[in-house]
């Protein structure tokens, strides 16, 4: 959708400055060709701009944690309770903390995870309501972060561009780049640290992914993505498109059904749905009789456990998983429903993410007739909406395109090795969070096909037990070394569209522990949580 651009602008750096490549709106001279594209807003270009480096401020701390989203609260939360003569520093590209939770606005926006899983493991998820809205869950973040006195530690506007590792002093020069929110000014800093936490999410803020259609400049109406969602957007009594079939479309059809006057769920393909109770039916009896962190942790276990067994059951029996999922269906929305049509991929569960619905929301929905699912290819946009390859067409005011995310790897950060620079696909994943053969650094990416949180605490509990086990022996370092054959398989077992489409950017996956990306949490605790002292094949000085 949009075309990015290096203007090959020959700027050095001088010695008091960085380049850093940045993207603006272009201008039509820019492009001569901008007319030609099919082009929702003006396309971004890259365009490199010399930023002022500040005076070194030879400032030196034992972890840098990267992000205040989700990860990197929780990460700092454990590093407070487990390392805490540990000195940190949280850096944050945005102006507030939540990450997700923050920048996602759209009407109804909730998790799809339950979150008894979802929550941390130090912070019991005490609420009714297993599933909760966005405004909740960065509430509940927000609440560790003042919990454990982190608001002190967090700088924002701190975007990390690179961080050059030296083997001679055994320590990471991060370069920085702070923006001034009022004066849109921007100044490159550096940081020194021992140790860096990558908790720096895995998509990108800037823009989502928006496959090219046709025609699109002739539509009349608005086009939004649920990424940036306008403050003031009124879809009350309007017809509403919702193109997609994940998470965010089941969310967003629901909640503006309520108010359109039509709603449209249009999607290519469709895609697993689960309806799941928004209350749990062991909270009430439990409750009576157990204190409220002993139920939070009887529920978490059930939950992951009923999570791995469906998980497994789709890789054991994806026919008898499948046909249990299709009659759910069925019964919510009775026997002349088109399930088959619009509610039947064609793969099998958990090949893609599923989807969960609370108290079959969605359902009710077109149950009574607030919403309207449509099975179709877009041929192009005109003036007055969609024309389907079927030859329907669909008139809206509004067409929210709920087509996902753009992957990114890693923040985006450059990072290099006594002067060498690191390409990340060509490296090996270490227990999921390490790279091989880069020093002290780690990367706190959650599950896939789980809560992204129960990966991300083990995460953080087994570098706490890392830094305490270097701080004890007087080591000063420690990278993942591979010491024996190995071959290499796909990173993820998982095709979803947004997988799909950002494995060049990936690392690689071996086909053997420890480099064996595991998706299964009760391996990973054992391994991570109790076995965290065992450390083969990493190497320490
Ligand atoms: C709408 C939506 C709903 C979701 N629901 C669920 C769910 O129910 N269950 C589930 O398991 N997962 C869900 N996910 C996945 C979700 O992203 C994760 O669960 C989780 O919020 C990710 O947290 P994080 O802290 O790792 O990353 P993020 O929330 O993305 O936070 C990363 C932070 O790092 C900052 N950052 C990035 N790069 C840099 C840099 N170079 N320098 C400084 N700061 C940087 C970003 O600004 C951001 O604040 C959902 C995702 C979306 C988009």
């Amino acid at each position: 959708m949009y075309h990015v651009r290096t203007f090959n602008k020959e700027l050095q750096p001088s010695i008091n400055s960085s380049l850093r490549l940045t993207q603006r709106p272009a201008a039509e001279n820019d492009i001569p060709d901008y007319l030609n594209g099919t082009y929702t807003s003006r396309p971004l270009i890259t365009v490199a701009r010399e930023i002022p480096m500040k005076k070194e401020e030879n400032e030196l701390v034992d972890v840098l944690i990267v992000g205040a989203g989700l990860a990197g609260i929780g990460s700092a939360c454990q590093l407070r309770r487990r390392s805490p003569e540990l000195s940190f520093t949280i850096l944050e590209a945005r102006s507030v903390s939540g990450g997700t939770w923050d920048l996602f606005r759209y009407p109804g926006i909730r998790s799809d995870s339950d979150m008894y899983t979802y929550s941390y493991g130090f912070k019991p998820w005490v609420n009714k309501s297993a599933i909760a809205d966005g405004d909740t869950i960065l509430e509940y973040i927000r609440e560790a972060a003042d919990e454990h006195d982190l608001n002190q530690h967090i700088r924002y506007n701190h975007k990390v561009v690179s961080a050059q590792w030296s083997s001679t002093d055994n320590l990471w020069t991060v370069t920085v780049t702070r923006s001034d929110t009022q004066s849109d000014n921007e100044e490159s800093l550096i940081i020194r640290c021992r140790f860096i936490l990558s908790c720096s999410g895995y998509y990108d803020y800037d823009q989502g992914y928006t496959p090219e259609f046709a025609g699109i400049d002739d539509f009349q109406g608005e086009i939004v993505h649920p990424q940036h969602w306008p403050e003031q957007l009124d879809y009350k009594n309007k017809r509403v498109v919702v193109i997609g079939s994940g998470a965010t479309a089941v969310t967003l059809v629901p909640t503006m059904s309520e108010d359109t006057a039509s709603l449209v769920m249009l999607q290519r393909s469709p895609t697993y749905i689960a309806n799941v109770p928004g209350e749990d039916p062991w909270l009430k009896p439990l409750i009576k009789f157990l204190p409220a962190s002993w139920v939070f942790r009887l529920i978490r276990w059930k939950k992951v456990l009923l999570q791995q067994y469906i998980y497994r059951l789709s890789r054991k029996n994806p026919k008898g998983l499948r046909r249990f999922l299709l009659n759910k269906i069925r019964e919510e929305l009775g026997p002349d429903y088109d399930v088959d049509t619009h509610f039947t991929p064609d793969y099998n569960p958990w090949d893609q993410r599923l989807c969960a619905v609370p108290d079959g929301d969605i359902f009710a929905a077109i149950r009574e007739g607030r919403a309207e699912v449509v099975t179709d290819h877009i041929d192009s946009f005109n003036s007055k909406g969609i024309a389907l390859k079927s030859g329907k067409q669909l008139d809206a005011d509004i067409v929210v395109v709920a087509t996902g995310l753009k992957l990114k790897f890693g923040g985006d950060i450059a990072y290099s090795i006594d002067g060498k620079e690191v390409d990340v696909t060509e490296r090996y994943v270490y227990r999921g969070m390490m790279l091989s053969d880069i020093p002290n650094m780690a990367m706190s990416v959650g599950y896939t096909n789980s809560s992204w949180t129960l990966k991300t605490d083990l995460t953080a509990k087994y570098v706490c037990g890392l830094l305490k086990k270097m701080n004890r022996n007087g080591y000063t370092s420690v990278t993942p070394t591979i010491t024996d054959k190995m071959g290499e398989v796909p990173l993820l077992d998982f095709d979803a569209g947004y997988v799909l489409r950002a494995q060049d950017i990936m690392p690689k996956n071996g086909d053997r522990d420890p480099w064996k990306n595991n998706d299964k949490y009760t391996k990973d605790f054992v391994n991570l949580e109790l076995k965290r002292n065992k450390h083969s094949e990493l190497t320490f000085r």
